[in-house]
């Protein structure tokens, strides 16, 4: 089975499996699915699991270097456990970034 796809150089329709558009003579590089969409992103799964039990101390935050934040979880004990569910949500659905930009997600990579 092949779908009509549009060339990325002339935008003229053509076949998906055509690894060369027949009106431009433009090689088609396809991207592949990406296999890595369901692979568990363990540093995240880690996360996830230290954000679970300790998360209430900021702990979380401590090893990924949010220090200032995770003084202030400590010391008002996880947002009075809010703050805590928040991260723990955020780690879940891959909203939480660690001090480096390094996103961490239970479930993706990216
Ligand atoms: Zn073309």
């Amino acid at each position: 089975m092949s779908l009509n796809v549009f060339c990325r150089y002339c935008g003229q329709q053509i076949s998906d499996t055509d690894l060369v558009c027949g009106h431009c003579d433009s090689r088609q590089n396809f991207t592949e699915p990406s296999r890595d969409a369901s692979r568990k992103n363990y540093e995240g799964v880690i996360a996830f699991v230290v954000c679970f039990f300790f998360g209430v101390f900021g702990i979380h935050r401590f090893i990924y270097g949010k220090i200032g934040t995770g003084i202030l979880m400590l010391v008002t004990v996880g947002g009075f456990g809010i703050w805590w569910l928040i991260d723990l949500i955020r780690i879940a659905i891959g909203h939480f970034t660690d001090s480096r930009g390094n996103r961490l997600s239970l479930i993706h990579d990216h």
